[in-house]
C-alpha cells in the first residue's frame, strides 16, 4: 500500500467499481497491471519465474517477458537463480533487488537529529546522530541534514543520482502535501518554510516531509507489526504525540493535526498550564519534562525526560510512582481513541518508554478499565519494539512507498 497515493488509488477503483455498476454503458476492459505491479508482487522477496508471473497476473507470457525486460533494464530487479526443471531447460527466477537506488531519511527532534541512508527494503546501510537544536532555523539544520546526507552517501559508496529521495520528520505539525510545517510551537523561522524546495536544491530525488510522530508509526508498523492494519504509536518524550496508523496507512486528518493527544485536557490536571495557552493538557502533566518539574519540585532535581529516564533505573520510589500516574494519565486519552478507533495494537515509545515497566502499566491499567470489552479484545499494549531508529526507518518507508508506487515506476521505465 502507498501510503502518499493511497487517495488516487482509491479513486480508481472507485471510478473503475462506477463503470462496473452502471449497467447502460459496456464495461472498459481492465488495464493490464504495467510493470510497477510486477514490482509490486516482486517486492515480497520471493523469487519467481516468468511463467509465475503469468499466471498470478494473469497476463500474456509476452507481456510478462515484455514488463520483466523492463525492470531488469532499470536495475530494480535481478536474476536470482534457477527454479526446479519440469523437462528442459530450467527457467530463470527474477527476485526485487532493494540494492537499486538508496534513500536519506532524517528524524528532527528538538535537540537532536538522526539522519540514516536505507537501501530500499528499509535497511539501514549508514546512520548519523548530532545534538543540533531545531530552534537554530530550517536553512541550518537542513543544511546540515544534506551535508551529512552527502556524506552518508560517500561512506556507502553511492553516487547522488541513485538517491530515489529524501524523507524528512520533523518535531511539529506538518501539511503533508506541501511539505511546509504549520504553526509549530517550538520550530521558530519553520512555519510555512518550503523544506522540499529547500531540500531539493541540494539533493536529487523527491522530498517528502511529515511529522516525526506519524513517521515513527510508520517505522515501526514496517518493522515489527505490517500485518496489523490499525496501530497507534504514542510518543511520550519532551512532549506527547500519537501517529495513526488506520487500515494500514497513515492518518493525518484535514489539515495533519490527527493524533495531537498531548493538548487533550486530562480531568485531575485543570489548573496546571500548558505552553499551548491552555491548562489540564496531557502533555502539561504526563510528558517528560512535566515529570522533571514536579520531581524538582519536590526536591529530586530533573532537568527533561532523559534525567527522569536515568532517575527510573535508579529506582527511586517517588520517580517510579510519578511514571504510573503518567502512564494512567496517558492511558486516559488513549482510553477514549481505543473507543474511537479501535486498534489492535497501541505501541508507546519515545525517551520515556525506555524508563522501565511502570508508564506501561499504568496505561494498561486504564484502558482495560476504561475502554469497551470488544474494542480490547485482543488489543496488545507494547513499548516499541524498533526504538531510536523507528523515525529514520518510517521516513525511509515514506519515500520508498512513494517511489515505487507502480505508477511511478512505470514512469521511471518510461523515461
Ligand atoms: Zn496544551
Amino acid at each position: 500500500m502507498c501510503f502518499t497515493c493511497r487517495v488516487t488509488e482509491d479513486a480508481l477503483t472507485k471510478t473503475q467499481d462506477r463503470r462496473r455498476d452502471a449497467g447502460s454503458v459496456a464495461p472498459a476492459p481492465p488495464v493490464p497491471p504495467g510493470a510497477g505491479t510486477l514490482l509490486r508482487l516482486l517486492r515480497d522477496g520471493r523469487p519467481r519465474t516468468r511463467a509465475e508471473l503469468a499466471s498470478v497476473t494473469g497476463l500474456a507470457r509476452s507481456t510478462v517477458t515484455q514488463r520483466v525486460d523492463a525492470l531488469l533494464a532499470g536495475g530494480l530487479i535481478g536474476p536470482a537463480g534457477e527454479a526446479a526443471s519440469t523437462g528442459g531447460r530450467p527457467p530463470t527466477t527474477f527476485v526485487f533487488d532493494p540494492g537499486a537506488r538508496v534513500v536519506l531519511a532524517a528524524d528532527l527532534g528538538a535537540t537532536y537529529a538522526r539522519l540514516a541512508l536505507t537501501d530500499l527494503s528499509g535497511q539501514v546501510l549508514a546512520d548519523t546522530a548530532a545534538d543540533i537544536e531545531i530552534d537554530r532555523g530550517p536553512t541550518e539544520v537542513l543544511g546540515w541534514v544534506a551535508e551529512h546526507g552527502r556524506a552518508l552517501l560517500a561512506e556507502a559508496g553511492r553516487a547522488p543520482e541513485e538517491l530515489m529521495g529524501t524523507g524528512i520528520g520533523l518535531p511539529g505539525p506538518v501539511e503533508h502535501d506541501t511539505g511546509r510545517a504549520v504553526n509549530p510551537p517550538i520550530m521558530p523561522g519553520w512555519d510555512g518554510f518550503d523544506v522540499p524546495g529547500f531540500i531539493g536544491g541540494l539533493l536529487p530525488g523527491s522530498v517528502l516531509v511529515d511529522n516525526d510522530v506519524n513517521i515513527m508509526a510508520v517505522g515501526e508498523h514496517f518493522a515489527r507489526w505490517s500485518d496489523a492494519r490499525h496501530l497507534l504509536f504514542v510518543k511520550v518524550a519532551t512532549g506527547i504525540g500519537c501517529g495513526i496508523i488506520a487500515d494500514g496507512a497513515v492518518y493525518r486528518g484535514a489539515k495533519g493535526a490527527a493524533g495531537d493527544m498531548g493538548h487533550i485536557q486530562v480531568p485531575h490536571g485543570a489548573d496546571v498550564p500548558c505552553r499551548c495557552g491552555n491548562s489540564g493538557c496531557l502533555e502539561a502533566v504526563a510528558s517528560g519534562s512535566a515529570i522533571a518539574a514536579a520531581l524538582t519540585a519536590q526536591g529530586i532535581e530533573a532537568h527533561g525526560a532523559l534525567d527522569v529516564v536515568e532517575l527510573a533505573r535508579a529506582g527511586g520510589l517517588p520517580v517510579l510512582r510519578a511514571l504510573r500516574q503518567a502512564g494512567r494519565d496517558i492511558g486516559e486519552v488513549l482510553a477514549a481513541s481505543v473507543n474511537m478507533l479501535n486498534p489492535s495494537i497501541i505501541v508507546i515509545g519515545g525517551s520515556l518508554s525506555q524508563a522501565g515497566d511502570h508508564l506501561l502499566a499504568g496505561v494498561r491499567e486504564v484502558i482495560y478499565q476504561r475502554s469497551l470489552p470488544l474494542a480490547t479484545e485482543g488489543l496488545s499494549i507494547v513499548s516499541s519494539q524498533v526504538g531510536e531508529r523507528a523515525g529514520v526507518i518510517g521516513a525511509a518507508v515514506m519515500v520508498i512507498e512513494h517511489g515505487l508506487a507502480p505508477q511511478r515506476v512505470d514512469a521511471l521505465l518510461a523515461g
